[in-house]
């Protein structure tokens, strides 16, 4: 067990509805912490950058349009197995499937409006930080 940071984001279907503060609020209580958070506005570009992982998905231009369909709240979640116990408090992709409790299942709305992204292995964390981030805005 280690002190890990991951990448989360908050996606424009919660920032619509006004709920980071209710997300932020599951992070807290299990255990994560937000050592850093900012409200962007992501360009089509950043998106599909992103995204790239998912550029041959049938659904990626739908998901790059979405990401960009309202502003964002990109955050550094910092804890105990911080990447694996993102994936745990998210739940599944789909809100359909998610575990009771979880931010998908609590929040989300269907599998593209999902409500958070969070990053799936300790090489993917490193880099998605580090597209966001700059090392002196993480204050842990
Ligand atoms: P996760 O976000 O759980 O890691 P994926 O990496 O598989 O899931 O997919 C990235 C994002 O693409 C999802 O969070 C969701 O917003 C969107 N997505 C995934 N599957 C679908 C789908 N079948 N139809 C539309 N959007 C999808
Ligand atoms: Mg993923």
């Amino acid at each position: 067990m280690a002190i890990e940071r991951t990448l989360s984001i908050i996606k424009p279907d919660a920032t619509a509805r006004n709920i980071t503060g209710k997300i932020n609020a599951v992070f807290e209580d299990n255990g994560l912490r937000v050592v850093a958070q900012k409200r962007l506005w992501l360009s089509k570009k950043q998106a599909e950058q992103f995204y790239a992982v998912h550029a041959e998905r049938s659904f990626f231009g739908e998901l790059t349009d979405y990401m960009v369909s309202g502003p964002v709240v990109v955050q550094v979640l910092e804890g105990e197995s911080a990447i694996t116990k993102n994936r745990e408090v998210m739940g599944a992709t789909n809100p359909a499937n998610a575990d009771e409790g979880t931010i998908r299942a609590l929040f989300g709305q269907n599998v593209q409006e999902n409500s958070v992204h969070g990053s799936d292995s300790p090489e993917n964390a490193a880099i998605e930080i580090s597209f966001f981030f700059a090392q002196t805005e993480i204050v842990g």
